[in-house]
């Protein structure tokens, strides 16, 4: 996350809650609401949402006007499907996370969300139709209950205990000695990496976005953990429009639609089995993987 901030180091206030390590992605967002380079339209109307797809037409972007990070990229999410995003590290992946969310609008091409370009919505609406779970998810320094609630302003009890069971939380919390109430984050009682997503997901749940975005959600746990996660979070994707960016090859197998993308450009989509078939970068990374995966297995042993 750290590259990620790095435009903000400008923002004292937004800084410093990061430095305290308070604060996750969507409430970066959130903060940044009030301080955003990206003016709304006046009178720009809210996003309407019927059929949540996603589409990226043409989009180029770069943080620096001498090194294009997208050059031209085009895809689509269906309304209510899974798509996975990979690609060596830098390739720009979390990048068009941040465009999703209007953190920064591209330099040509456009952005559709349920048919609308999203620079001609809210960013307020724009935000609340998309629910993010980023690689680590930090806890406010309060209550559990506190720090799922806080996923939709007006959250009542029932929403974070219905949030609670399905992100899988329950058997949790139900061993907490106060339950919901119990102090949780760095003056708290400390959770685990796994435990923490759970969080993070019932946050989400809570918000009850029809958009989903996973950015390398699982990539800070161990193996079993992350299995267990990634049961629960396609649960929760179920009916969802989902994009999720993965590091690890194994956890998106089973994706509708995969995306490959290398240095700024859409190399190749298709199944796993279809982008084994092609045996160019996908099938190069997975079996690198795979490599990996032996070694450390046999060094486990
Ligand atoms: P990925 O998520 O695929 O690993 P990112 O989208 O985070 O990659 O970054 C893509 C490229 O953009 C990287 O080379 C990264 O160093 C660069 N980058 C990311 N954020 C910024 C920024 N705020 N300013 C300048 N360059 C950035
Ligand atoms: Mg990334």
């Amino acid at each position: 996350l750290t590259q990620l901030f790095r435009p903000l180091d400008m923002l004292g206030m937004v800084y410093r809650t990061i430095r305290q390590g308070l604060i996750d992605m969507a409430e970066m967002f959130r903060l940044l609401d009030t301080e955003v380079e990206v003016p709304d339209r006046p009178g720009a109307p809210a996003l309407v949402i019927r059929q949540p797809g996603i589409v990226f037409d043409n989009v180029v972007f770069g943080y620096e006007s001498e090194r294009m990070i997208l050059k031209g990229l085009s895809f689509e999410v269906p309304a209510g499907h899974s798509v996975a995003l990979v690609g060596p590290s830098g390739a720009g992946k979390s990048t068009i996370a941040r465009l999703l969310f209007r953190f920064y609008d591209p330099l040509s091409g456009r952005i559709l969300i349920d048919g609308q370009d999203i620079r001609d919505v809210t960013q307020a609406s724009l935000r609340a139709a998309i629910g993010i779970v980023p690689q680590d998810s930090v806890l406010f320094n309060d209550t559990i209950g506190y720090n799922i609630a806080y996923g939709r302003n007006g959250a009542g009890l029932e929403d974070v205990a219905s949030a609670a069971r399905g992100a899988a939380l329950m058997g949790l919390i139900d061993r907490l000695p106060q339950g919901f109430d119990t102090e949780v984050g760095e003056r708290g009682l400390k959770l685990s990496g796994g435990e923490k997503q759970r969080v993070a997901i019932a946050r989400t749940l809570v918000k009850n976005p029809p958009i989903l975005m996973l950015d390398e959600a699982t990539s800070a746990l161990d193996t079993r953990t992350e299995r267990d996660i990634l049961a629960t979070l396609r649960q929760v994707s179920a009916h969802r429009t989902t994009l999720s960016i993965a590091h690890r090859l194994s956890t998106i197998a089973d994706a509708d639609t995969i995306l490959v993308l290398s240095e700024g450009r859409l190399v190749e989509s298709g199944s796993h089995q279809g982008l084994l078939k092609i045996d160019g970068l996908y099938a190069e990374m997975w079996a690198r993987q795979a490599a990996e995966a032996e070694t450390l297995g046999e060094a486990a042993e």
